[in-house]
């Protein structure tokens, strides 16, 4: 199929647009690099083995989403293009119901215009906020606790009722849980700009020397040794989901969601063990306390997209410090 993923240059959109490739798709990417570099394109090249067309523009510039659509003759868009910082979402929720809320209807509409119904959107567990019960099925209620939250929410919404409003337009709606790790040729990676929110990515800098120490944000949540848990999902696993989801896309019949995650979780002193191992050297880390907003534990019930995709996230916590470690050495 011939696939256009907005955002495609981001870290799961360049590790999809791979996959998708190596499943013998077509992809075309568009992005406005706010959170990505032109660089990407060359490796992503040498790991596909031909130049991957790359529109450079915002998503929300509706006749230049609409002419790519057309000139392209795609036939599925996954929407990956996104702000994803919960912090900064805080700060300014303006910036992210713009980008983010705005952005999908922009795009809804170019696709309306250029007769493209299918679409795989990249959502989060973090529309479940709280969880009320462990581990975490489709069904859990949605209750976002922050403005990033609420546009992933409020555009898994706005799917909804235009999917229920027309009958030809198909969505497949991914939650994706904590997705780590890198891309096999160390080519493709996380690599954010400024100090990194994310425990994986600020780990690989204290592996590096990059940064002194690891802050562990509490130890007296009710877990196994009082860190937080996570269901960390290796990116490679996510972005083979999104294959399933496009081969599952003809079967659909019309707003889908599904959680992709592991279905298992590990502490924040669980990954800092294996990171340990992947690097062969110490993580120094400091206990300090709870950051704000956090929730002790978090997994999936993989249940529903293992049996309805036959998808299943298969590589192991080591492999997904390895690989972090691996693409964090050749950054340096
Ligand atoms: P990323 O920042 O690496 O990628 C997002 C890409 O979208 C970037 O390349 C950015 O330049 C581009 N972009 C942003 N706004 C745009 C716009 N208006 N027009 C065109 N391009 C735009 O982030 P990621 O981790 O690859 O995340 C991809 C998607 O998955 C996001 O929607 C994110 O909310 C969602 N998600 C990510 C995580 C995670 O932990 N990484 C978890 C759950 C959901
Ligand atoms: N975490 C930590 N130190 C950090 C970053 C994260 O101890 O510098 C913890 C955090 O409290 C949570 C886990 O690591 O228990 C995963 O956090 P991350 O920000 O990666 O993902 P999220 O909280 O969004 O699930």
């Amino acid at each position: 199929m011939t696939v256009l993923l907005t955002g495609g240059t981001g870290y799961i959109g360049s590790h999809t647009a791979t996959a998708l490739s190596e499943a013998g798709h077509e992809v075309i990417l568009l992005d406005n690099f706010c959170n990505s570099h032109r660089a990407i394109l060359e490796r992503l090249e040498k790991i596909v083995g031909k130049s991957v067309p790359c529109i450079e523009g915002d998503v929300r510039d509706t006749a230049l989403v609409k002419r790519t659509l057309q000139e392209y003759g795609v036939e599925v868009v996954i929407h990956l293009a996104g702000l994803k910082a919960v912090g900064e979402s805080v700060k300014t929720p303006l910036n992210y119901y713009e980008n983010n809320v705005h952005g999908t209807l922009s795009l809804l509409r170019a696709m309306d215009e250029a007769d493209v119904n299918n679409m795989i959107f990249s959502s989060s567990a973090t529309v479940y906020g709280d969880p009320q019960y462990l581990p975490i099925d489709e069904d859990h209620p949605l209750a976002p606790t922050n403005p990033y939250g609420r546009t992933k929410l409020y555009i898994e919404q706005i799917l909804e009722d235009h999917v229920r409003a027309n009958d030809n337009i198909k969505v497949v709606n991914l939650r994706y849980f904590n997705p780590v790790g890198s891309h096999s040729s160390a080519l493709l990676g996380e690599d954010p700009r400024g100090i990194p929110n994310n425990l994986m990515p600020f780990m690989a800098r204290v592996a590096s020397g990059e940064l002194k120490e690891l802050s562990v944000f509490g130890d007296d949540y009710p877990t196994m040794d009082g860190t937080g848990v996570r269901d960390y999902i290796h990116v490679v696993d996510l972005a083979e989901g999104h294959v399933a989801a496009l081969e599952f896309l003809p079967r659909s019949t019309g707003f889908e969601t599904f959680n992709l995650g592991t279905g298992s979780g590990f502490s924040v002193l669980q990954v800092i063990q294996s990171y340990e191992v992947a690097c062969g050297k110490k993580i120094p880390y400091q206990i300090v306390k709870r950051r704000p907003g956090d929730i002790a534990s978090c997994y999936t019930d993989p249940n529903k997209a293992n049996a309805v995709l036959k998808w299943k996230a298969n590589r192991s916590l080591s492999e997904m410090c390895l690989s972090s470690w691996d693409f964090q050495r050749r950054l340096n």
